[in-house]
């Protein structure tokens, strides 16, 4: 709509300009001669063109219409993920029409979508005779004048993902005033693209499938599942009030699907899937809330916090952040809440302080970009305690090209095998994600084969995780589909006679025999057509160190004594999840102790 206002308003003025009889003065002119008026160097030569780029899941293709100075349309064909990707594409269409540039912000949480959206664009564009370099400029006048601002508030929370947010909402609905800062361009953060799996007791959902679980189960695999290294006050309030937490967000508005599954590395079907794809459904819930009490939540998005405010009685009193417009300094007088995530895509700090798996420097990441430990930084500056810093979570799941988890065919634990080059099964898939890591590090190329079959695709149009339909991932060479076993194997280049002994020896386990590799979880017998297989590589997903916490979410310093005014929750904090997380356990730990979080602070003097 912006687009459609801006060039009503460019028709106006020339309407004007006609009716006075005015000529304004081009800005850039081409050489002419005499008396004659200038004419103004078009900028683009008036067509449709078309670019294209690897997005996220595929080509994103746009086709693009100028005239001489104004993109007038952009049609864009592609399969980026719903509610995400396609989000930023529809934005990034509205900016690129608004600016006629190329000069665009990128998209948070949405950065392959964003830098396909751009390269895409610059490829018609470059089409279209224009000189893309000069379009990369930003306007005269766009950047914004400096500056430094002060706000005072009663919580003031650092990072808008799934922590920061349900710390927001739950600090409003406890009576607080909030302000929240994001540094990147939009909420979500790690949130909002992750697989969205929660993991709760859940008798409700669980009984009518036949699930025998308890808090006691439930806290003894993640105990236990973390080599016992998780503090056990905190296991508790995790695992006690994670259906708690499902059922206040479901009293925010949020939809979970009836049946519960077991996400990779969970060790239990507990794990609650969300109707909305991905992480959207917790970002929109609590955006939702936010939106409707916009005059109590303020947030402010491309603000940077640098570092915590501690007054001389050794208060955290705010924070000192920083924009495009200048210093921002949020005053709080209850507290502040930092929910800066994990560090997983900061390369020197995942080196820094990795100590138990082979050097990380050149594995990909399930994270976005701004997943960089600032919190933690910050907090050890002021002397609070880091814990478990090494204990760095990888996934055997990741894309090849992107490190991602988009593309992923398996669709819970219980029905798909692993295989590596050679076709033979090396792990149980339903360990511990650290296990399977390990396992898969010690396999050719690092890298293995999933394997399912009609039970998981019942349909070519059934989507995975990531809402993408299987026919569109086979379509895109992302997946491989066969009749056969034996013609699967042909496609993905493993011994045919090893993948068809493999599958036949989990169909005997699923049917009673002894699994070789001790597996137990099972439900179906790959053995219906069609079959797929999808490649897969190591990839880091979490870091499980961070700042430490009491079961209030109260930042504890280095004497072990709480700071006063300073909280922290979801993936900044560490010594919840031990060596290693349960597949499932981050979204009950950000939803659960942001809430814990906002709760308290709100609470406080
Ligand atoms: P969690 O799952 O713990 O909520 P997320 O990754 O979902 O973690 O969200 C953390 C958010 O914090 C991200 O949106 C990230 O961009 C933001 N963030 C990280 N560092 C800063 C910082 N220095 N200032 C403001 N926001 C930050």
């Amino acid at each position: 709509m912006k687009n459609i206002g801006k060039k009503i308003a460019a028709a106006l003025i020339m309407v004007m300009a006609v009716s006075l009889g005015a000529c304004a003065a081009p800005e850039t002119t081409v050489p002419n001669e005499g008396n004659e008026t200038p004419v103004e160097e078009s900028v683009f030569t008036p067509g449709t063109y078309e670019g294209s780029a690897k997005g996220f899941h595929g080509d994103v293709v746009l086709t693009v219409t100028v005239n001489e100075n104004e993109i007038t349309e952009i049609v864009a064909d592609h399969t980026e993920t719903e509610g995400l990707g396609d989000n930023a594409i529809d934005e990034m269409i509205a900016s690129a029409m608004e600016k006629d540039s190329l000069a665009l912000d990128m998209m948070s949480g949405a950065t392959y979508s964003s830098e396909a959206f751009l390269a895409a664009l610059e490829m018609a564009l470059v089409k279209a005779g224009a000189d893309v370099e000069k379009l990369k400029v930003k306007e005269a006048g766009e950047e914004a004048v400096k500056e430094d601002i002060t706000k005072d508030t009663e919580v003031a929370i650092i990072g808008a993902g799934g922590a920061g947010l349900s710390a927001a909402v739950s600090a409003h609905q406890n009576g607080a005033k909030v302000i929240v800062i994001e540094k990147m361009p939009n909420v979500g953060g790690n949130t909002i693209i992750s697989g969205s799996a929660y993991n709760a007791v859940d008798e409700k959902r669980q009984a009518p499938q036949g699930i025998e679980d308890s808090i006691e189960k439930f806290y003894t695999q993640t105990y236990e599942g973390g080599d016992k290294q998780g503090d056990p006050e905190l296991v508790r309030v995790l695992v006690e009030n994670a259906y708690p937490t499902i059922e206040w967000l479901e009293s925010l508005g949020m939809e979970f699907k009836d049946t519960v599954f077991t996400v990779l590395g969970a060790l239990w079907p507990r794990s609650h899937k969300p109707v909305e794809p991905l992480g959207t459904g917790y970002i929109n819930t609590y955006m939702n809330y936010i939106n409707e009490h916009s005059d109590e939540i303020e947030i402010l998005t491309e603000t940077e916090a640098k570092e915590l405010v501690v007054s001389e009685d050794g208060r955290v009193t705010g924070f000192i952040a920083e924009s495009k417009n200048g210093k921002v300094t949020v005053n709080a007088s209850k507290g502040v809440i930092v929910a800066t995530g994990g560090f997983g895509a900061n390369v020197e700090m995942r080196d820094q302080y990795n100590t138990i798996w082979p050097a990380l420097t050149n594995i990909k990441t399930t994270n976005h970009k701004g997943a960089t430990g600032d919190g933690i930084v910050m907090a050890e500056k002021i002397n609070a305690s880091i814990v478990q810093m090494e204990n760095i979570q990888l996934l055997p799941m990741g894309d090849p090209e992107t490190g991602s988890l988009s593309g992923n065919i398996e669709q819970g634990v219980e029905n798909r095998i692993f295989v590596n080059s050679d076709g033979n099964r090396f792990v149980d898939e339903g360990e511990r994600r650290d296990v399977m890591t390990n396992a898969l590090m010690e396999q050719e190329d690092s890298m293995m084969w999933v394997i399912v079959d009609q039970h998981s695709y019942p349909t070519g149009d059934t989507v995975n995780n990531f809402n993408e339909s299987i026919d569109s991932l086979v379509e895109q060479g992302r997946a491989f589909k066969a009749d056969t076993l034996e013609e699967l194997a042909q496609q993905i280049g493993v011994s045919p006679e090893n993948l068809v002994k493999s599958v036949e020896a989990f169909n005997a386990a699923v049917d009673g025999a002894t699994d070789e590799f001790g597996r137990t979880l099972f439900m179906h017998k790959i053995d219906t057509a069609p079959f797929y297989a999808g490649k897969r590589v190591p990839t880091v997903h979490h870091t499980m160190g961070g700042i430490k916490i009491t079961p209030e979410t109260r930042v504890v310093d280095v004497n072990g004594v709480v700071i006063p005014g300073l909280f922290a929750a979801g993936e900044v904090t560490g010594g919840i999840h031990g060596a290693n997380r349960l597949g499932g356990n981050a979204l009950t730990d950000v939803n659960t102790f942001g809430r814990i979080a906002g709760a308290q602070a709100a609470k406080e003097n």
